[in-house]
């Protein structure tokens, strides 16, 4: 009986999962496999779908013809086998589709044939048919056909690109044409490489000797490395205070990796992808330095492209990238780095709901690599593994060099109100006297707040009113730059009112403050002072935040204001001082890790003070200064904050002893989503099996949001399959109006 070759196809954009076969054409025979991208027709279209598997059946079974596959897109599978069991177990853990899946592992940039390659037309000297003879016959008649033979011979490689004829070199096309004919010269396509750091060289930097507690670091990644072993050893946590040299030991890590012949992954959070963190990978890795790939959000489509397909084809060894690198397609992959494990930017927030770090962990089991999570604050979930022997725990407790912590002082603002009576207080005295030895001493400062634009808000005194989005249930920013109102959940904006609109007063006010207006302070306190602001707004231009930078480094700049956007990662030897300007911004919202995320805060901002020769000093400005959060970050104390708070997790069943999975209903319907949200529950709570605890519905901490309703329930188990599968068995029999939308959020770092 023949048996004939067929592949289950997966199409990109199948909400639900739901595959189809497809005949291996002859033309394709043996290259069609798991991972591949092809393209297939469907109904009267063509459509692009990934290869679930390839199996053979006889030819008799298939009543009717299945349709051939079109063609391959790629000339090997661009998905690995672990990374397609990965795909699966995040669709099981998630409750998200596998396509989702895919489409996180493969870049748009990569699915899309049109932005495949970039070429362009170059014009190469055909050196051997050259000679003086000719030369001399052309230059009588054809001055334009010499001059263009003599900046080819004097071109790298003998090749210039048609553009730079005509754009530099004035020379129009029909002089090479006949060139041409000739036969003096070949017009050729060239591929062009998008390099990010196109321009950029690095100089090598040589493996620094290791300090004992680095030597007791690596040497544990190293075993976990190690070639041949039986089952994937236990994740590692690195816990490392700040400049205590955890990027030297991935550095060497890594090294270790490459001479085994195998590749490296390291993830660090969106934000503190740096151009100074990619260039400490790229100066140390030089000599290799294009089997390098950086991915990251601020690429071009082309350049991510190009970047993502060096990984493909081999050629990169070493990944450095944001969230989605972890899904990067190495081959042989010996060790993943999480560089500030604790960070929330690991959390993707849209379908499929994953959390990088914890993928990182299931793909080191899944290839048999080592994984290496680093932070001076790791997360309490990384800590509590280490508690019950599920990862191995490595501590550095010394900052290189043994140079001291930096002495931390912490400011009651509410002292500091009443003294500087009917203003808002921007700086406390001691914080201003700390700026100003600085600025003397020839010294700089970082100066942070989490809040961008000039006022939290603005507000009616007579009558109480607060301009909130029309859309959302948040209140407006102001921004005094752009003159308008903002809101920055939906980017909604609106001019400021010049008196109240609902008791038409003229005394409105601006309540609170943000960078802008912290700048204005600054600028004015400290007139002489060279002065920089570093947020979303003031950094819109590509580059200008490696530029600012750069010249901070340079010392060009004496303060340096900003959001969280300079709070990780960065590291510049003449800063000694760091003040925390409202240390509160996240203390007070109804969150369980608000704490958490306030210690952390602190000491990654204290982290930045003193990393050269001179001590360094860090002032957190604070109104409630005996929090728990603030005077263990005062102490640098990692270990007493976490056992406090992990008590206290414990105790109200939070995470990390609980999972929790988060169902929300939005609608631009209230009574819909309410509605839906009642069915949904009243389903939930038959057959709820023990183990589960399940909120009743509620609205949502942010109840509107881009002009939807929200409700949400709450469920929680110690086992997170659990939750999953109950969910998984009642949703799927269930049908919501088109209106409603239902999403799972499991393990969920935003609670609103
Ligand atoms: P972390 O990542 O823990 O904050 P870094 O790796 O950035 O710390 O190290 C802080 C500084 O110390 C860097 O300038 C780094 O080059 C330097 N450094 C790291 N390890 C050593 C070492 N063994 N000897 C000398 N300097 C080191
Ligand atoms: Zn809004
Ligand atoms: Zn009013």
């Amino acid at each position: 009986m023949p048996l004939i070759p067929v592949a289950a196809v997966l199409i990109d954009g199948a909400s639900d999962d739901l595959h189809f076969s497809y005949a291996i054409p002859d033309n394709l025979f043996g290259m069609v496999a798991a991972g591949c991208r092809v393209s297939i027709p469907l109904r009267n279209r063509t459509a692009f779908g990934t290869v679930l598997h390839v199996t053979e059946v006889d030819t008799d079974a298939t009543k009717y013809a299945l349709k051939p596959i079109t063609s391959l897109l790629d000339d090997k599978p661009i998905l690995t086998e672990p990374l397609m069991k990965l795909a699966h177990w995040m669709s099981d853990y998630y409750l998200a589709p596998v396509e989702s899946a895919f489409r996180a592992m493969i870049p748009q940039a990569v699915r899309s044939p049109e932005s495949a390659e970039k070429t362009r037309k170059v014009v190469r000297l055909k050196s051997e048919n050259i000679d003086s003879e000719t030369i001399e016959k052309l230059g009588k008649r054809a001055k334009k056909q010499v001059k263009a033979l003599e900046l080819l011979k004097d071109a790298p490689e003998n090749t210039i690109s048609l553009q730079d004829f005509s754009a530099k070199h004035r020379i129009a096309r029909p002089s090479i044409t006949a060139l041409e004919k000739l036969d003096l010269v070949e017009v050729i396509d060239e591929t062009v490489q998008r390099d990010p750091f196109a321009g950029q060289t690095f100089v090598e930097s040589a493996p620094l000797t290791l300090n004992p507690e680095q030597v007791v670091a690596l040497d544990a990644v190293v075993q976990a490395c190690e070639l041949n072993r039986e089952k994937p050893a236990k994740p590692i946590l690195l816990h490392g205070v700040t400049g205590s040299g955890k990027t030297e030991v991935y550095l060497q890590a890594i090294q270790h990796c490459l001479d085994q012949g195998r590749g490296a992954i390291v993830l660090v959070p969106e934000i503190s992808l740096t151009p100074q963190t990619a260039d400490r990978f790229k100066t140390r890795f030089a000599k290799i330095q294009d089997q390098v790939a950086v991915l990251h959000s601020n690429l071009s489509a082309g350049e991510r492209h190009d970047e993502w397909k060096k990984v493909l084809n081999r050629q990169a060894k070493i990944v450095i990238g944001a969230r989605s690198a972890v899904f990067a397609p190495i081959e042989n992959l010996g060790l993943i780095v999480v560089d500030e494990e604790h960070e929330n930017s690991y959390k993707q927030e849209t379908v499929p709901r994953y959390q990088a770090r914890d993928l990182a962990v299931v793909r080191g089991h899944l290839e048999n690599c080592a994984v290496l999570l680093g932070s001076a604050t790791p997360s309490l979930e990384s800590w509590k593994n280490c508690d019950v022997g599920k990862y191995d725990l490595v501590q550095m407790k010394k900052r290189v060099d043994d140079r001291g912590l930096p002495l931390v002082r912490v400011i009651d603002m509410r002292l500091e109100a009443l003294k500087q009576k009917g203003q808002i207080p921007i700086l406390s005295s001691k914080l201003r006297l700390a700026v100003e030895k600085r600025l003397e001493q020839g010294e700089q400062t970082i100066l942070f707040l989490n809040r961008r634009g000039f006022a939290r808000s603005i507000m009616c005194p007579e009558c109480g009113y607060v301009a909130e989005c029309k859309h959302c249930s948040l209140t407006l920013t102001v921004h005094r730059e752009e003159d308008r109102l903002m809101c920055h959940m939906c980017g909604y904006s609106q001019l400021p009112p010049r008196q109240c609109p609902e008791c038409k007063s003229k005394a409105i006010v601006n309540a609170g403050y943000g960078t802008e207006r912290a700048e204005e302070t600054i600028r004015r306190v400290f007139s002489t002072a060279r002065v920089a602001r570093v947020d979303t707004d003031s950094m819109r231009k590509k580059n200008q935040l490696r530029d600012t930078l750069a010249q901070f480094k340079a010392k060009k700049i004496d303060i340096l204001l900003g959001t969280q956007m300079i709070a990780k990662g960065l590291h510049f030897p003449n800063v000694t001082l760091v003040g925390i300007l409202n240390s509160d911004v996240g203390l007070h919202i109804p969150d369980f890790r608000a704490g958490e995320r306030t210690f952390q805060l602190i000491t990654q901002v204290a982290g930045r003070a003193g990393r050269g020769d001179i001590a360094g000093e860090v002032v957190v400005q604070t109104y409630t200064p005996h929090h728990s959060a603030i005077q263990f970050g005062r102490h640098h104390d990692f270990e007493g904050f976490a056992d406090e708070e992990i008590q206290m997790r414990k105790q109200f069943h939070h995470p990390p002893y609980f999972h929790l999975a988060i169902i929300t209903v939005r609608s631009t319907h209230q009574q819909r989503a309410e509605f839906s949200l009642q069915t949904l529950h009243t389903r939930l709570k038959r057959n709820l099996p023990d183990d589960i605890g399940m909120t009743e519905p509620l609205p949502s901490p942010l109840i509107r949001s881009h002009d939807q309703w929200r409700f949400q329930i709450m469920l929680k188990s110690v086992n997170p399959r659990s939750i999953a599968g109950h969910i998984r068995s009642i949703i799927k029999d269930l049908t919501f109006p088109d209106d409603v939308i239902v999403t799972v959020d499991m393990d969920p770092h935003n609670l609103s």
